[in-house]
């Protein structure tokens, strides 16, 4: 974990790396908003972060939004959902999260909207994709990805917002392109297929390692965690919350 200096001067080093690839590739950085992984992250941490002009943070575990919500009261702050979400946690995670990033599961959909009518209110969702099957078990297929936005169509409490995918994490950073310019495949997809309730759809893609990669895919938001926060603890680099199985360990 790294000190109150070095975050700040991570999270300036990450706005220039943001800054250079949008102007790499004719975008402007605006048009990429910058999400901070704070899985195993302490609040303290994330405060400073927050205190320095960052506004959201994603997320894996329910456990961590709940741990973490005294540490972080009375910031402006924004908190998504990005880990698998299980069934036993809808309620829990609606309390934090004010979008969820990583929904692959009409049953899950169906819970959330139960819960939500029963609130009376509405949340942000980003559909996720699997688009490097070897890599990660969750997310739908981008083959179901027509048929399920269409099905969420009838939720009028989850405002779909866009497509979420974990990049092929590979030794080789280029083997990652492809997964990456597929989640913009599926989104174009989608969106001429004008699905009935369907706004522009953004995309949720880059990390640490492949962020300058996913800018140029078209990324309208990259979730960095270890280049802003340093290493994790060993073992648990990216894990998915059912089994606490790592999922990668980026270099
Ligand atoms: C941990 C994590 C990230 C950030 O990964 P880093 O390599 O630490 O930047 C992004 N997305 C998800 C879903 C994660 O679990």
């Amino acid at each position: 974990m790294e000190n109150t200096e070095t975050i700040l001067t991570n999270i300036a080093r990450i706005r220039e790396r943001i800054r250079r690839a949008c102007m790499q590739c004719g975008r402007q950085p605006d048009e990429v908003q910058l999400l901070l992984a704070t899985k195993t992250v302490p609040a303290s941490a994330i405060r400073t972060a927050i205190e320095a002009g960052e506004r959201l943070i994603g997320e894996n575990k329910v456990q961590e939004l709940r741990d973490k919500d005294a540490g972080l009261q009375g910031l402006d702050l924004e908190r998504h959902f990005i880990g698998h979400l299980q069934n036993n946690k809808i309620k829990d995670v609606l309390k934090y999260a004010s979008c969820i990033q990583s929904l692959d599961r009409i049953s899950i959909a169906e819970q959330l909207d139960k819960r939500l009518q029963a609130e009376g209110r509405s949340i942000d969702v980003y559909v996720q994709v699997n688009t490097s099957a070897e890599a990660s078990k969750f997310g739908i297929t981008p083959e179901q990805s027509i048929a399920f936005v269409k099905e969420l169509a009838r939720f009028d409490t989850l405002r779909l917002k866009g497509l979420m995918t974990i990049g092929l994490l590979d030794a080789d950073p280029e083997w990652r392109r492809p997964s990456l310019r597929q989640l913009r495949l599926v989104r174009n997809k989608i969106m001429r297929a004008g699905i009935h309730h369907t706004g522009p759809l953004g995309l949720s893609m880059g990390m640490s390692g492949d962020m300058e990669m996913a800018i140029e895919e078209g990324a309208t938001m990259v979730r960095i965690g270890t280049a802003i926060f340093g290493n994790r603890v060993p073992g648990k680099e990216v894990w998915d919350e059912s089994a606490d199985q790592i999922i990668s360990t980026p270099g």
